[in-house]
């Protein structure tokens, strides 16, 4: 066999995050970030792949829930973008223009919907539920980050859905929480955390707004996706409304949703080892990569075939690598690609009867029995993996989350990778006095606890994390 050996690729120290994170997108070939347009990358086919398996798993329960898929043009016009002017004023310096002005790139999508909306309810057509997964422009300033800040963000999914009433749209945000956190928890293998943000941090006239949040290794938040329950404040701005049977006009309820890349983001570096990605099962193109180890002449080939065919006929996504690279440099790509499972097949292998079955996640090897290979590795993508995964995050959260009472500490804790857990009261002085010292109160975590404000000292039950956000 012709040896065209590569160097083996080097992935950087983890504890500078960001670098371990930009190498590895581009030598696990998820992304291609050479593009020279500022906060624009190249999705390359492994990493378009695991995009487009997350969206496809939530195009499919977005469906069972109700939400069907639509595609609005990208294009606003700014007649539109002009009829909610605080949605404007947030937007108009961020947003790129076409054709003179008279049209913006979408930043976001109500806009370009809401003035529709109002044909669809004249029609008799509440509620509405759609989803519409697109790029969003934003002129970001100087740090753009790949799929943390980008100046378009693509595969942006958003939901927005349209009520008679206001229990529904409660209903409804109810149900879009959950669905995220199924995200994190069965997908994603992540322990959710969610905040609700205090009124001053929420569109004018919305009912609340919740955000989800995940913490990174470098000790940062990143946030990670929201579920918006706008009242009628956007419904009053664009004259939303039906008739009912007194024939009184009400205005609707609406709820919006939205979030994208960073879902992988978080699988990406909170997974991730000094080894490389590691992908969730259930959004790994390849989960399970077959390597031969050949001995002279035999190269077994067949061996890993037979198996691929078995793994493949039970819906496993399965791959034999039989590239001329060597074994080793083989393992090292496959570890780098983070794919969950590798199957090794070598001379003794063949001889004895087993299969050597190695775990990216703990990085150890199995000696599995021919015939239990199927119901092994059906435990280990199904069950076992997803189960180390969370467990080590959620590990790892406990670590890095500190207990602070005392404003004073709160820059040493940060400082040295932490995020604070505070009572704090909530009220936006003692927002702005957090955001003095260059941190951010993100929000009301569910969980409730006497104590004092971190910044006033009076008693509240409200608990926030304090950190550095992206
Ligand atoms: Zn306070």
């Amino acid at each position: 066999m012709e040896k065209n050996r590569i160097k083996p690729e080097r992935v950087p120290e983890k504890n500078n995050l960001i670098e371990w994170y930009n190498s590895l997108l581009q030598i696990a070939e998820i992304v291609d970030r050479r593009y020279p347009v500022k906060g624009t990358f190249i999705w390359l086919p492994y990493g378009l792949k695991i995009m487009k398996k997350l969206v496809e798993i939530l195009n499919k329960i977005f469906e069972e829930n109700s939400i069907e898929e639509v595609y609005f043009p990208l294009f606003v016009p700014l007649e539109f973008a002009k009829i909610n002017d605080e949605w404007f004023e947030g937007f108009k310096k961020e947003a790129f223009y076409l054709e003179e002005e008279k049209v913006m790139l979408r930043p976001t999508g109500e806009p370009a919907m809401y003035p529709i909306f109002k044909y669809w309810i004249a029609e008799g057509k509440l509620p509405i539920k759609i989803v519409q997964t697109v790029s969003s422009f934003r002129k970001e300033g100087k740090t753009t980050h790949t799929m943390i800040r980008d100046r378009e963000i693509t595969f942006w999914h958003e939901i927005h859905t349209v009520h008679k009433t206001r229990e529904e749209a409660y209903e409804e945000v109810e149900k879009h929480k959950k669905i995220y956190e199924f995200i994190f928890k069965e997908v994603l293998h992540i322990p959710p955390i969610i905040v609700e943000k205090p009124k001053y941090e929420i569109f004018p006239g919305a009912e609340s707004a919740y955000e989800f949040y995940t913490i990174l290794p470098n000790g940062k938040l990143l946030e990670n996706g929201s579920v918006n329950n706008l009242g009628q404040s956007y419904a009053k701005k664009f004259d939303l409304f039906f008739v009912d049977e007194k024939g009184n006009k009400n205005y609707v309820w609406q709820v919006c949703t939205g979030n994208g890349a960073r879902f992988l983001v978080a699988a990406f570096c909170l997974h991730g080892d000094e080894r490389g990605f590691l992908i969730p099962p259930k959004i790994a193109p390849i989960q399970v990569v077959i390597i031969t180890i050949p001995k002279g002449e035999e190269n077994f080939l067949d061996y890993a075939y037979d198996l691929n065919k078995k793994l493949i006929k039970e819906n496993i996504r399965s791959f034999v690598d039989e590239s001329e690279k060597t074994p080793g440099e083989k393992f090292n790509i496959w570890d780098i690609k983070g794919v969950p499972i590798r199957i090794e097949i070598g001379e003794k292998e063949v001889e004895e009867n087993f299969y050597t079955i190695y775990r990216r996640d703990l990085k150890e090897r199995f000696k599995v029995e021919k015939d239990k290979v199927i119901e092994i590795i059906k435990k280990f993508l199904e069950d076992e993996i997803p189960n180390y995964l969370y467990k080590r995050v959620e590990e790892f959260y406990k670590n890095v989350i500190k207990n602070c009472k005392d404003f004073k500490e709160l820059n040493k804790l940060i400082e040295s990778g932490n995020i604070a857990k505070a009572n704090w009261c909530g009220e936006l002085k003692c927002f702005e006095e957090i955001s003095k010292i260059g941190l951010e109160a993100i929000g009301f975590l569910e969980e409730k606890e006497k104590g004092k404000c971190i910044v006033c000292g009076k008693e509240t039950e409200k608990l926030t994390f304090i950190g550095k956000v992206y």
